[in-house]
Order: structure tokens, then sequence, then C-alpha cells
């Protein structure tokens, strides 16, 4: 993932009057990777993406998407970049396979748009005009829109919102291969499950600040960390729990009865748990080792959730 990255973006800012929807915010698309804009509704996720587009002029900062300035949306640049943008959008009575056909004809090296349509489960729909498409259809519609050029990068806004379990793994499924043909991914989500599952490099963004960013792998396990949840009798004083585990680790009881280990978790450790509890006549049930989630990271960074 070396060379040039696909997009880079430097304290960009964007106001909408007295709104700040992006606030100096800096994010980095190594080539060939997939990178998840990672936020709560109103973060300032596709006002970030719309900047990159071209759609929208930035107020600050310095935006370049494949080496280029978006602003003002050079043809060339155009062709090769894809965009699903959020919601698609199409004439309401377009039939589904010669809107693909259309876009596929202003392409110099078009995918092959039957085989498109059969990867992205539209074949039943061909004929069905935009307006009747299910909500899922039209999203995989845009989708394949947004790729039958063969861009070298695409820019896809909540890819999979609106859409059943099998459409999403579809979509997923998508978002792999063309990651494996070496095509940039800028996505976002609000689902952190799809950032885990998609991104090499996640960029969690709240009120148009980016509050943390790295690998899925690293924001949830930083140095190792995990977790110990267990059930036992409320109000046992977490403080001596602690200081009966070796130094650095962390007790709390964030709900009643509730407990939670933080620290690297090894049967030596579970064992100093359980006879801890065991000594004040507590049995330690419902015991889980757990790896934070994003929306755990997330919690812990705003004192939100993150499906807010
Ligand atoms: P969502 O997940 O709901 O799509 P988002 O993270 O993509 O949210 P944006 O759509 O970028 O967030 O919006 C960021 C902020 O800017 C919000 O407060 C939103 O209300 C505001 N905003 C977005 N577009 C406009 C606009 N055209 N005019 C005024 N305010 C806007």
């Amino acid at each position: 993932m070396d060379g040039p990255p696909a997009v880079q973006v430097r304290g960009l800012v964007k106001r909408y009057g007295r709104t700040t929807a992006v606030d100096g915010l800096d994010l980095e698309l190594h080539a060939g990777s997939v990178l998840a804009l990672l936020g709560p509704n109103g973060a300032g996720k596709t006002t970030t993406v719309e900047v990159c587009e071209g759609f929208l002029r930035a107020d600050a900062g310095e935006v370049r998407v494949l080496g280029v300035d978006p602003a003002g949306a050079p043809d060339a640049l155009r062709a090769r970049i894809g965009v699903m943008p959020q919601g698609g959008g199409a004439y309401p009575g377009v039939h589904a396979a010669e809107m693909l056909r259309l876009v596929a004809a202003c392409s110099a090296h078009p995918l092959e748009v039957g085989w498109l349509s059969s990867v992205l489960g539209l074949d039943s729909c061909a004929r069905t005009p935009y307006k009747r498409l299910s909500g899922g259809q039209q999203q995989r519609l845009a989708l394949a829109c947004a790729i039958v050029g063969r861009p070298e990068l695409v820019f896809l806004d909540e890819p999979t919102a609106g859409m059943d379990p099998q459409g999403r793994l579809l979509v997923w499924e998508l978002i792999r291969a063309l990651r494996r043909d070496g095509v940039s991914v800028l996505l976002t989500t609000h689902l952190m499950e799809e950032a885990e599952a998609l991104a090499d490099h996640v960029v969690i963004v709240d009120g148009g600040r980016v509050v943390a960013q790295g690998s899925p792998a690293a924001l949830t396990a930083t140095g190792g960390q995990q977790e110990l949840r267990f059930r036992a009798r409320p109000g046992m004083d977490v403080a001596e729990l602690a200081a009966a585990l070796p130094t650095g680790y962390g007790a709390d009881e964030p709900v009643a009865g509730r407990y939670v280990v933080q620290g690297r978790i090894d049967p030596h450790v579970l064992s100093t748990i359980t006879s801890w509890c065991a000594a004040q006549g507590a049995l330690a049930d419902d015991v889980q080792v757990a790896r934070r989630s994003l929306e755990d990271v997330f919690l812990e960074l705003t004192g939100r959730e993150l499906r807010s």
C-alpha cells in the first residue's frame, strides 16, 4: 500500500450557515485499501465525502483525490472515481437495467453489465422502474452504477443502509472483491460491524472532528487490552477486587450486579477473580472474556452511543 494516497484531507472545514458540519478533519486513504468513516448521524461523514467527490467546496483545508484537487470536479478525475451517494437517485421511470446500461455507456471500458447485474442480484428487477424498486434494490443499483466504469477509487455513502442481512453480505463481498482488485474504497457507515468487517483503517468522527483512528484491531485492542465481564451479587468492593489483581488491572461495576475487569485476561487472572468472588460468598456467573468493540471505543471517547 505504498505510493501516493488515494485521498488526502488536511484540516477540512465546511460550514452550512451557523452549523460547522466538518471542523478541521484529517484523513488519509492509502491506495488499494478500505477506509471507513464511522460516526453517528450528523457527524459530518456525508459532507466530508461530498467535498472529496467535488460536489461541495470546502471553507478551509486541503483535499487531494488521486493527487488532484476535486474542487471544480475536473472531467479527468470524474472518469477515475465511482460515487454511490446516500439514498441513490435516478429518474423515477427508468428501468434498473436501462439505468445501468446508461451509466456504463459513459465509460470507456465498462464492466460487463449482465455480469454485474447478476452479481448484485439485480436480474429479477431488470425491467422494474426505479421508483418501484425496494430500498435495498435501489442501493444495489446505485452501487452497480458506482463501479461499472472500473473506477480506481469509489466513495460509498452508507452502502448498506436499509438493506436486509442477505443484501448486506452481498455488498460486503463486493467491497472485498474491489479491494482484492486494488480499488481504493472510502465508505461511510454508522454500523460498527460494517467498519470492523471491511475496513483496513477506521476514522471515527463526531461533531465534524476525528475522535480516533486506526485499524479496527488497534482501536479495539490497544496494547492487547481485553475485558472480562461477569455477573455477581451487586455492591461488591471493586477497588478491593482491583487490588487483588496484578498492577494495571481495573475493575468496575457499571450496572448493579454487572462487573467488568480490564486488562489482559489469562487463566491466572481468571482464577484470581473467581476465587476473590468466592471469598466474598459470591458466584461469578455468566463470565465472558471480550475484546472491546468499536462501539465501546466510541462510548469511551464521547460518552454517547454510536447509534444515537
Ligand atoms: P448521517 O449519518 O445522518 O448521514 P453525516 O455524518 O453524514 O450524518 P452530514 O450529513 O455531513 O452528517 O451532516 C453534518 C451536519 O451538517 C449536520 O448537523 C447536518 O444537519 C448539517 N448539514 C448537512 N447538510 C446540510 C445542508 N445542506 N444545509 C444545512 N445543514 C446541513
